[in-house]
C-alpha cells in the first residue's frame, strides 16, 4: 500500500501507533483526536463529527499535555488556525501533533507563549486578517492546502505562525517523523 507521501506500510512492525493514525487520515472522513502517553503511544481516541457548517470537529473528553488530532485527506494539509491558538490558551497542553496527508505537524507551547488567552471569533475581520497574513501564501501555493508545497512555503508559514503566536513549530513528512520518533519519545 502506497500512500501520497509515498509512506509504505513497510513500517509497520514497530510504529503501528503512526501507521494506524496515517490509516484514519486516508479511510475516515472525520477527524479522529486523543491524548498520548510520554511515550507517544495513543492512550485515549475519540472520533469527531461535522459541525452545522459541515467543518470538522472533534471534541475530547477534558485537555491533556500531549494531544493529537487528524486532518482527513480531503482537508487541508496543515494546522489550522484554531489549531495553533488552543495550544495558546489551554495551559494544560504542551504539545499538539496535528497528522496530514502532508506529514506530523508538531505545536509546542513555548517559554515566549503567551499567558493570556486569544480571543479571535471565527469569520471576524480580524480572524481572516490574521489567516490570511499566516496562512495564505501556503493555501494558495498548495492547490487550498491539498497539495504538498515546495518545502520553502512550508517554512515560511512556519516563520509567521512561530512569530505571530509566539510557539514552535515543527513539520515532519512520516518518514522523518518515524525516524525522529525515539528521540521525541525521550523527550517528553
Ligand atoms: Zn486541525
Amino acid at each position: 500500500m502506497q500512500y501520497n507521501n509515498g509512506i509504505n506500510m513497510q513500517y509497520n512492525n514497530d510504529i503501528n501507533n503512526v501507521n494506524t493514525i496515517i490509516n484514519w487520515i486516508y479511510s475516515l472522513d472525520h477527524e479522529v483526536c486523543g491524548f498520548f502517553d510520554v511515550n507517544l503511544n495513543i492512550s485515549n481516541v475519540y472520533i469527531g463529527e461535522k459541525d452545522e457548517y459541515g467543518r470538522n470537529m472533534c471534541r475530547r473528553d477534558g485537555h491533556q499535555k500531549l494531544e493529537f488530532h487528524t486532518h482527513p485527506i480531503d482537508s487541508k494539509g496543515y494546522p489550522s488556525i484554531e489549531d495553533i491558538i488552543q495550544v495558546i490558551n489551554n495551559k494544560i497542553i504542551s504539545i499538539s501533533f496535528v497528522f496530514t496527508k502532508w506529514g506530523v505537524w508538531v505545536l509546542e507551547r513555548s517559554a515566549n507563549t503567551p499567558l493570556i488567552k486569544i480571543k479571535l471569533e471565527n469569520k471576524s475581520n480580524d480572524y481572516e486578517k490574521i489567516n490570511s497574513y499566516v496562512t495564505g501564501e501556503l493555501y494558495s501555493e498548495s492547490n487550498r492546502g491539498h497539495d504538498l508545497p515546495d518545502y520553502k512555503h512550508i517554512k515560511k508559514f512556519i516563520e509567521k505562525a512561530e512569530k505571530f503566536f509566539k510557539i514552535d513549530i515543527k513539520f515532519y513528512l512520516y518518514e522523518d517523523y518515524l525516524e525522529e520518533l525515539e528521540y521525541l519519545r525521550n523527550r517528553y
